[in-house]
C-alpha cells in the first residue's frame, strides 16, 4: 500500500485508493457525492470508479465535453448551475475524474461554490497523474490565455489509480511521459537512467516510475511553495516549448500538437542550449535527442518559421515583467534557473533539433 503526503492532502496509489476513499465518505458523512467527468472518462472510467465506490449517500454526475476549449469560465457555471440544481449544500462532496481539464476545473468549481466545498481529485491521464496531481493549482482559461482564472487549494484526497491508463490513447501516454522525462532531468539522474530503454518498460515498471514522478514534484512543489526559485525548475524545456505549442495551435496548416509533444521538442533545444552556454556535455543533449526522437515523431519546423516562435516567446516574457524564463542544466539533475538566453542560439538550437 502505498500513500503521500503532500501540501495538506494525501495521495493514494492503486489498491490503496479505495480504502482511503471509502474510508473518508465513511467518517466524513457527506450530504450528497457530485462525481465531474468528461464524456471520455464517462465512458471509459466513470463504471470502475462507482463499482468501487462504497456510500449511502445520493450520488449525482455531472459531464461536461472533453478538451482543454472547455476549460473555461463558461462550463463552471454549468457546473454550478448543476450543482444548485441539484440541491448540493456546504456538506457535499465533487470528486473530479479525468485528466488535468477535469481536476483542475472541478478543483476550481468546489473551491468556490458556495466559499469552497470538499473535493478529491481521481486524474486518470498520465498527465494528470504525474502532473497536475501535486501542487494545488486549480483554474480555467481565459480565452487563450491558459489558467489565468483559479485559486490554489487542495483536495482532501488524490487517488493514483493506474489501471485507468489501460483506455487511454497512446499520443496521450507519450504526452504524459515528457513530463516524467523531465522530472528526471531535472532532479535525478537515477531516475533519469531508468527511461534509457522505453520500449522496454512494462506495465508494473511504468507504476513504480508515476510513483516516483509524483513524489520528485512533490518534493520541488514543497521546497519552494510560492515559485521563488526551486519550482521554476519544472519549466525545463517549457519556455520554447509553451511558444512552440502556441505556434502550432495558431496556424492551421500545423498538424495538432499535444502539450507533451511540444514540450520534448523544447526540452532537446533547451539541452542543446544547456550544452552551449552552462556546460552540459554534448555527448548527453546528443543522447537526449536520440532518445526522445526514437519514441517521438520529429515535428517539422521550418527555418522560416523560427522567428515568428521567437518573437511568442518574448510575447510571454513580457508577460513575466521581462524576465527571462529558460531554465538550463549544467548537468543532469542540475538545473540553473533565470538564464538569458540570444536569439542567435536559440536558431542554433532549432537547427541542431532539425539536422
Ligand atoms: P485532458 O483532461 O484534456 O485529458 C486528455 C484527454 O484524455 C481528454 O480527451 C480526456 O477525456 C481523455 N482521457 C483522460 N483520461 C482518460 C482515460 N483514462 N481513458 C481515456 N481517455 C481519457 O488533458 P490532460 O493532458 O490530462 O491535462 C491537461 C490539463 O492539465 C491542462 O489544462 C493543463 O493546464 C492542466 N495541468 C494542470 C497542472 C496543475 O498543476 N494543476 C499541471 C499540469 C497540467
Ligand atoms: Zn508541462
Amino acid at each position: 500500500m502505498k500513500s503521500i503526503t503532500a501540501n495538506d492532502s494525501i495521495i493514494h496509489f492503486n489498491e490503496a485508493c479505495y480504502t482511503a476513499l471509502n474510508e473518508h465518505l465513511k467518517v466524513n458523512n457527506f450530504s450528497k457525492i457530485f462525481i465531474l467527468v468528461d464524456e471520455n472518462t464517462y465512458e471509459y472510467c466513470l463504471p470502475n470508479f462507482l463499482e468501487k465506490l462504497e456510500s449511502n449517500a445520493l450520488v449525482e454526475i455531472i459531464e461536461i465535453e472533453a478538451g482543454e476549449e472547455h476549460k473555461t469560465i463558461d462550463t463552471c457555471s454549468g457546473v454550478w448551475n448543476s450543482l444548485s440544481e441539484l440541491n448540493a449544500d456546504r456538506k457535499s462532496l465533487l470528486i473530479n475524474v479525468g485528466g488535468g481539464v477535469i481536476t483542475d476545473l472541478g478543483g476550481f468549481v468546489a473551491s468556490t461554490f458556495k466559499r469552497g466545498i470538499a473535493y478529491i481529485n481521481v486524474p486518470t491521464s498520465l498527465l494528470s497523474m504525474v502532473d497536475a496531481s501535486v501542487g494545488g493549482k486549480t483554474g480555467v482559461d481565459l480565452g487563450a490565455l491558459k489558467n489565468q482564472i483559479g485559486v490554489i487549494s487542495t483536495p482532501d484526497l488524490v487517488l493514483i489509480d493506474t489501471t485507468f491508463l489501460q483506455t487511454l490513447p497512446q499520443n496521450q501516454m507519450r504526452s504524459g511521459l515528457a513530463e516524467m522525462l523531465k522530472h528526471g532531468l531535472i532532479s535525478d539522474e537515477n531516475y533519469w537512467n531508468k527511461f534509457k530503454d522505453l520500449s522496454k518498460l512494462s506495465l508494473e515498471d511504468l507504476d513504480e516510475l508515476i510513483y516516483e514522478s509524483v513524489i520528485i514534484k512533490k518534493n520541488v512543489v514543497e521546497e519552494d511553495p510560492f515559485e521563488n526559485g526551486l519550482r521554476k525548475t519544472l519549466n525545463f524545456g517549457h519556455t520554447l516549448g509553451h511558444a512552440i505549442e502556441s505556434y502550432f495551435l495558431s496556424h492551421q496548416n500545423k498538424k495538432e500538437l499535444l502539450h507533451g509533444e511540444a514540450i520534448i521538442v523544447g526540452m532537446i533545444l533547451a539541452s542543446y542550449i544547456s550544452t552551449e552556454l552552462v556546460g552540459f556535455p554534448r555527448k548527453t543533449t546528443e543522447e537526449i535527442k536520440t532518445l526522445f526522437l526514437s519514441y517521438y515523431d520529429k515535428v517539422a519546423i521550418d527555418k522560416s518559421e523560427y522567428k515568428s516562435i521567437i518573437d511568442l516567446l518574448k510575447y510571454d516574457k513580457k508577460n513575466n515583467h521581462g524576465n527571462i524564463n529558460f531554465v538550463l542544466l549544467e548537468k543532469i539533475g542540475k538545473p540553473k534557473i533565470d538564464c538569458l538566453v540570444d536569439d542567435s542560439i536559440i536558431i542554433d538550437a532549432f537547427e541542431f533539433y532539425e539536422s
